[in-house]
């Protein structure tokens, strides 16, 4: 997706803060944090959200999540995070392209808003 912010980060076209990437998910940390840590991972490939996932998205999804607990380790986060995907109008979700929003190192308040 030639106009994708995220799209941009993967490609390498815009910069970020990256904390882990490999061949299929990008890791970086997020421009407006909402807790001491936090960073958002992402599929390389264009997905709009969990909503339009697919099938063969299976195992694409299935190493990424596989692989906050990797990041999380790495960033600190030993006591603890929440991850978090928004999507579509009611969950708020700004940016069209799959991230999950991984928070830590504070405590984090139950509901969100
Ligand atoms: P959403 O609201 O869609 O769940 O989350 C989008 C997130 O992307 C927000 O937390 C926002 O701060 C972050 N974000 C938006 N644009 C950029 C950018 O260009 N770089 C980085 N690192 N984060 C961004
Ligand atoms: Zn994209």
């Amino acid at each position: 997706m030639s106009d994708c912010i995220f799209c941009k980060i993967a490609d390498g076209n815009i910069p970020a803060n990256i904390a882990y990437e490999d061949d299929r998910i990008l890791c970086f940390h997020d421009l407006e944090p909402q807790a001491p840590v936090h960073v958002l991972l992402i599929p390389r490939k264009h997905i709009e959200s969990l909503d339009a996932a697919e099938e063969g998205d299976a195992a694409l999804l299935g190493h990424l999540l596989l692989k906050v607990k990797e990041i999380a380790a790495r960033l600190g986060l030993e006591n603890g995070y929440r991850l978090v995907s928004n999507c579509g109008a009611d969950g708020m979700q700004t940016v069209k392209h799959l991230h999950f929003h991984l928070l830590g190192k504070r405590r984090l308040l139950w509901p969100p808003g």
